[in-house]
């Protein structure tokens, strides 16, 4: 295994830049989660750290040995990608192999190698068939084990559970974290699914248009995202944003007064108030939020509306028989009310009172 380290990395199409200079230090054995909306540059990334695309400034190194001028098949990498095309003509076994046959390896060994990596990922019973013959979820593991007799020191993911329905994506997720603990190695790994990245990462890298905005542990990134890119990207339903300024200990929208937590320094300066539809809670208080609609998912209840105008989205562990038109007495958890500044989107720092 090896640790891969980014080092202002940089790329343009011509004169087209669609990566700016990036960092990202991802240790031996750890899994690193590359969000970011689409067009941001993270196949663009993986695709460098893989050698599919030629670096236009800055180094890659893998396992402590700058590769940028070394050859794709000499990095010691296998690349798992959203469209997984396997060889239809050739059984399960076969498209495993295929890489090892390649590159030479004798058959003993090769045999080996597919019997360990089916039985890892449970493709044991399925190595005589087809590729027609299985299903999505069996496919995507096939191109798993693809990767996985390979070796290789470095697994490099793009997307690959995003062609998959939602329940079988769940299920592949968890399969995707298992391996990984069994066969401890380091992965790089691309979606745009949050909840994806949440679940899944020990570090996460929050992109946009070809910059990073936050890296940290998953809950670093829920608990305090660094500015409104990362706050109203990370989280599902997105965190509630309202605009307004800070008086007299109280954040000030409109007519309404919200609480926030301890002093703020920022006294008659625009800031964005930033509440997760999880942290308010139902309770009599000062803010009415009027129902648009309400969501009952059985474990849940989400409800969309207004405060004054404002849109809000609360979501709640209770059972709530008001209709649309209603209003509910709401109170935002104050421990996990955000501030940014409104002109920068930085985060701002509230001190215990
Ligand atoms: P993501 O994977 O985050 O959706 P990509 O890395 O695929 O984004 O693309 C990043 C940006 O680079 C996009 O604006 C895309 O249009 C551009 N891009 C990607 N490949 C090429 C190419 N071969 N030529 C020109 N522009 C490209
Ligand atoms: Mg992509």
């Amino acid at each position: 295994m090896a640790s891969v380290v980014i080092s202002d990395v940089r790329k343009s199409y011509g004169s087209l830049g669609v990566i700016h200079g990036l960092n990202v230090d991802v240790e031996d054995g750890e899994f690193v989660i590359l969000v970011g909306p689409s067009g941001c540059g993270k196949s663009t990334l993986l695709r460098m750290v893989a050698g599919l695309e030629e670096i236009t400034g800055g180094e890659i190194l893998i396992g402590g040995k700058v590769v940028n001028e070394i050859a794709p098949k000499n990095r010691n990498i296998a690349m798992v990608f959203q469209n997984y095309a396997l060889y239809p003509h050739m059984t399960v076994a076969k498209n495993m192999e295929f890489a090892l046959r390649l590159a030479g390896v004798a058959r003993a060994q090769r045999n080996a190698r597919v019997r360990r990596a089916a039985d890892i990922l449970g493709l044991t019973p399925l190595l005589d068939r087809y590729p027609r013959q299985l299903s999505g979820g069996q496919r995507q593991r096939v191109a798993m084990g693809r990767a996985i007799v390979r070796a290789p020191q470095v697994f490099l993911f793009d997307e690959p559970l995003s062609n998959l329905d939602a329940k079988l994506r769940i299920q592949m997720r968890a399969e995707i974290k298992s391996l990984h603990q069994r066969l401890r190695a380091t992965m790089i790994y691309v979606t745009h699914d949050q909840i994806e990245a949440m679940t899944m990462a020990d570090k996460i890298v929050v992109m946009n248009a070809g910059k990073i905005e936050q890296i940290g542990s998953p809950l670093e990134l829920y608990d305090r995202p660094i500015n409104l890119f990362v706050a109203g990207f990370i989280g599902s339903p997105s965190m509630n944003f309202v605009e307004g300024q800070i008086e007299g200990g109280d954040f000030v929208t409109g007519a309404t007064r919200w609480p926030i937590p301890g002093r703020v320094e920022h006294n008659n300066e625009a800031v964005i108030y930033g509440i997760r539809p999880e942290h308010i809670a139902l309770r009599p208080g000062r803010l009415q939020l009027k129902i648009d609609l309400l969501e009952p998912t059985g474990s849940e209840t989400q409800v969309y509306g207004s405060i004054e105008g404002i849109p809000l989205a609360g979501v709640f562990r209770e059972r709530i028989s008001a209709r649309s038109g209603e209003c509910l007495s709401i109170e935002p958890e104050v421990t996990h009310v955000h501030l940014f500044d409104k002109r920068t989107g930085r985060r701002l720092d509230t001190q215990s009172a």
